[in-house]
């Protein structure tokens, strides 16, 4: 399936974007590359860190590709107004069901309708927790529309109505769901094939194997006084690997007894 851009696939893909424009003033875009569609009121926000280092090289490449879709031109009035203030009162403002279903509507138009190829999600801080597991899944997927709330958040009528999968960054509030985005993008992306170059990276990192990571030691050999555990330097390759293993039980045991406790019970 995820296969490298080759001659045949060097089509450009047609974009349901609102400004065809814009992709064409933008990176490569490869028909079959995985695309997250992000709903935002601040396209101009993305591609952000993405763009830069392993993902950044990744997307010129056209290995991914992301399509910013603006949420002000679906707003109502002159204003381009998205939100409204919430029923049963209180603080802040809510992204109104009318007009982000017209985002959602544009968003949806030539992706698959099974949620497994083409996941739909909302940031949310109710959501589950984002995980490894679940930046697998998508990166099994064709692409994701990612909507990114901002205020108070989104009219529940459209989560209910889409069946909008909500997931969160972690147990904190953020101000929209566009950093929130940004990284489980970046998550999903890198386990893409050929985005990180050595596939071996991917398998022996934190939470690869349920554990978390071993500590790691470059040159110089001895820095302020501190040198590197033996074993890293004995050629040992049999030894490094116990040590590893070791180490990375040692550190889920002390720091995260949930993680350790799950891989146990697998
Ligand atoms: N009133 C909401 C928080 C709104 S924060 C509540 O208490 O649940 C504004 C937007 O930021 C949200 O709509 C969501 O899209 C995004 N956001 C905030 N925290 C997030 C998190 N931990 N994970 C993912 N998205 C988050």
């Amino acid at each position: 399936m995820a296969q490298k851009p080759s001659l045949s696939h060097g089509r450009k893909s047609i974009s349901a974007s609102l400004k065809p424009r814009d992709l064409m003033d933008g990176p490569q875009r490869y028909v079959g590359a995985w695309t997250a569609r992000v709903i935002t009121l601040f396209p101009e926000t993305f591609p952000g860190v993405l763009g830069a280092s392993l993902t950044g090289k990744a997307l010129q490449d056209g290995l991914w590709s992301i399509e910013p879709i603006d949420l002000r031109p679906f707003g109502e009035g002159k204003h381009r107004n998205v939100d409204d203030t919430p029923y049963g009162g209180g603080a802040g403002m809510v992204l109104r069901a009318d007009v982000l279903s017209k985002a959602l509507d544009q968003a949806m138009r030539g992706t698959p309708s099974d949620r497994k190829k083409w996941p739909l999600v909302y940031l949310s801080p109710r959501g589950a927790p984002f995980t490894q597991v679940k930046a697998r899944d998508w990166a099994k997927a064709e692409g994701i529309t990612l909507l990114c709330g901002r205020f108070e958040g989104v009219d529940q009528r459209v989560l209910d109505h889409y069946e909008i999968e909500e997931v969160s960054l972690g147990d904190f509030v953020l101000t929209g769901g566009e950093i929130a985005a940004q990284a489980m993008i970046d998550a999903t992306v890198r386990l893409r094939p050929d985005v990180l170059g050595n596939a071996e990276s991917t398998e022996e990192e934190s939470f690869s194997n349920g554990l978390l990571e071993h500590p790691h030691y470059t040159r110089p050999a001895e820095w302020r006084g501190m040198g590197v555990p033996e074993v890293l330097t004995s050629g040992d390759h049999g030894k490094v690997e116990k040590w590893r293993q070791d180490m990375s039980e040692a550190l889920t045991k002390e720091r995260r007894p949930d993680l350790w406790k799950a891989s146990k019970d697998d």
